[in-house]
């Protein structure tokens, strides 16, 4: 993403939130500044706050978990579980993304020709009368790597898998 794209975003964002009742404060700028350059990374909370102190050292962890919270509950940022113990958030760009998450590692990985994916899932979409919202669609299975290390989104027991 350009960096006025960034900063534009980042001010569209920010108000937005004033006028849902949301105060302003430097370091609550920060933490949407940190979501929106890294739009796409679906950061963790701790990674998130090394981000965030990169551009102020005194921002602390319960400022960022309250902000993330606030920020969730008016649906500017979304928390994705990946089944590893913690959440990963993300801040909903302008479109709709599809995303493939691994069950068994958490890595994360888009869907390439995402244009002609989305295409027939706005058609899906029309014939029940809907409008897609934009949002990150996470689909969940196990990726190549574990289903090599004989990880199966059946079982985790590679013995178990028999020839069909
Ligand atoms: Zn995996």
């Amino acid at each position: 993403m350009l960096l006025e794209e960034t900063r534009n975003r980042v001010q569209e964002l920010l108000q937005n939130l004033k006028e849902k009742g949301f105060r302003i404060t430097g370091q609550r700028r920060i933490i949407v500044e940190t979501l929106v350059e890294n739009q796409g990374s679906h950061f963790n909370a701790r990674e998130l706050l090394q981000f965030a102190q990169k551009k102020d050292p005194t921002l602390g962890f319960a400022t960022l978990y309250r902000t993330l919270l606030v920020l969730e509950d008016i649906g500017f940022v979304r928390q994705i579980n990946t089944g590893e113990g913690f959440n990963r958030y993300e801040a909903p760009g302008r479109d709709v993304v599809l995303h493939l998450l691994c069950a068994s590692c958490g890595k994360i990985t888009r869907f390439r020709e995402q244009e002609n994916k989305l295409r027939v899932l706005s058609v899906w979409a029309a014939e029940e009368g809907y409008e897609i919202s934009p949002q990150s669609v996470q689909i969940y299975g196990v990726c190549s790597e574990c289903l090599a290390r004989n990880i199966s989104c059946r079982t985790s027991d590679s013995r178990a898998r028999r020839p069909l």
